[in-house]
């Protein structure tokens, strides 16, 4: 989506440790009419498909969904957590996830009640490096007897490892920009083609 690869470019900085780093318009301040193009790209990629749900993670994946969810028909949005609270009641799906910008395990946590067997959900996240916290969902996703019938990731690092094996598993990725090589000290960014 070339928006999105212009904004990364224009916005976008490289840190050590191969993170991207896209508050002004993805982590921290949100541009919701961008949020919207990616939405309405998203509903074009996966056309045909039943959507019942977007299933995503907290913190960032939470506005991209919601304005994402527009496009699909008002489906409801579920987001999963990070941290257990009181609010937090009844039966819970409970996945462990490493993250590698925290570089720490973290829970992921899912009310059973908002997942029902049978439904059709879009997983939909702001980034895609190893999979891990796509695999974390999708272990939700097998416990709750939900469909994965999509995933949608914003911003793909095309050189780590979370695409390839997700495509390989068999899942259907669309990913808007796919990274294929940053440069921390040129600041150069290339992106692979995307539909
Ligand atoms: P994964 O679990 O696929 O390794 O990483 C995905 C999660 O880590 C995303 O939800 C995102 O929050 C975070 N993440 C991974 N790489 C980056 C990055 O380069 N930049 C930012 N901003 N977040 C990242």
């Amino acid at each position: 989506m070339k928006e999105l690869e212009d904004r990364i470019r224009r916005d976008g900085t490289i840190k050590p440790g191969n993170v991207l780093k896209v508050d002004a318009f993805l982590n921290h301040q949100c541009d919701v009419a961008l949020f919207d193009a990616m939405g309405a790209h998203w509903a074009q990629l996966f056309a045909g498909r039943q959507i019942d749900k977007i299933l995503t993670i907290e913190a960032s994946g939470i506005g991209i969904a919601c304005v994402a969810a527009r496009h699909f028909g008002n489906v409801p949005v579920v987001f999963a957590k990070k941290t257990q609270s009181i609010n937090l009641d009844g039966d819970q799906y409970v996945s462990s996830i490493y993250s590698f910008t925290k570089q720490r395990e973290y829970p992921v946590i899912v009310a059973k009640r908002f997942l029902q067997a049978g439904e059709h959900v879009l997983l939909i996240d702001d980034f895609l490096a190893k999979g891990n916290a796509l695999h974390g969902l999708i272990d939700i996703c097998k416990h709750a007897g939900v469909i994965v019938e999509g995933i949608g990731i914003a911003i793909e690092k095309g050189f780590q490892e979370g695409g390839s094996k997700l495509r390989k598993e068999g899942y259907d990725v669309k990913s808007l920009a796919i990274v294929e090589k940053m440069d921390a000290d040129t600041g150069n960014i290339e992106f692979a083609t995307t539909d």
